[in-house]
């Protein structure tokens, strides 16, 4: 569920700890470690001051006078600063605010905290995070990136827009959002995209992302509400197709998207 937008949230939550030092690390799930020893990894944060909140992507960096950290949110993690939300609880639906669902806590000097709280367990934290794996931001994608991230594939393009390693910050609610606005099929393959189309579907990606911004976050597409089965298109009116690309439950209209 987090994407781009909600993590770019995130990290202006995250600005607040900036300039403060762990104390400690006391909650910090080996599931999302990627295989590092949870002792190890608390034993590198504790006394690093943090020096900044970037993000990339999906991903949410705070570099350190040590090691970066790099945190992970998966389908359903949120960040708390300070015990606050930015996002509200209600958005995940029907989830709740446990907090046993705290799955890494940096504890800082001054008494306060960051916890990522993540009730499915797919979100992470990992210590110098290899960021030369991700492609090129989603926010200010180029046409003459995207020409780049679609070459030479047949795979599905919405299944490439989803590749965080093609393009970063997309999830399924934005991807879906963007194509049907550009009127592209989601399953069409990715070397099916004509030259002339690639500079419309790099706009369409940039204010698909500053519009839903604005708006409040990745579910407020004008297709959200289309996103039951039996709807129909916003636009036109047609029903929509409901299928599944690139993994991900997938909205289309036939009539317009081609
Ligand atoms: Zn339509």
């Amino acid at each position: 569920m987090p994407e781009l937008i909600e993590v770019e949230a995130y990290r202006r939550q995250a600005e607040a700890v900036v300039g403060r030092t762990i104390a400690d690390a006391p909650v910090l799930d080996p599931l999302g470690l990627r295989g590092a020893d949870p002792a190890a990894v608390r034993a590198q944060l504790v006394g690093c001051r943090i020096e900044a909140a970037e993000r990339l992507g999906k991903l949410l960096l705070l570099p350190t006078d040590g090691p970066v950290v790099g945190l992970r949110f998966g389908m359903t993690g949120r960040l708390l600063v300070d015990g606050g939300a930015t996002i509200d609880g209600l958005l995940y639906g029907g989830q709740g605010d446990e907090p046993a669902w705290d799955r890494y806590v940096l504890a800082f000097t001054d008494g306060t905290d960051l916890r990522i709280r993540d009730p499915r367990r797919l979100g992470g934290l990992q210590l110098d995070p290899d960021t030369s794996r991700l492609g090129p931001e989603a926010s200010t994608v180029t046409a003459r990136q995207l020409a780049t991230v679609l070459a030479g594939s047949r795979t599905a393009v919405k299944a490439r827009l989803l590749d965080q390693a093609r393009l970063a910050g997309l999830g399924n609610l934005l991807v879906d959002e963007t194509l049907w606005r550009a009127g592209i099929d989601p399953a069409r393959p990715c070397d099916d995209i004509a030259p002339d189309e690639v500079p419309v579907l790099a706009r369409a990606i940039r204010a698909t992302v500053a519009e839903l911004t604005r708006r409040g976050g990745s579910h407020t597409g004008d297709l959200q509400p289309a996103r039951a089965r039996g709807a129909t298109c916003p636009r036109d009116g047609a029903p929509l197709d409901r299928l599944t690309v690139g993994g991900r439950t997938t909205y289309r209209c036939p009539r317009h998207q081609r």
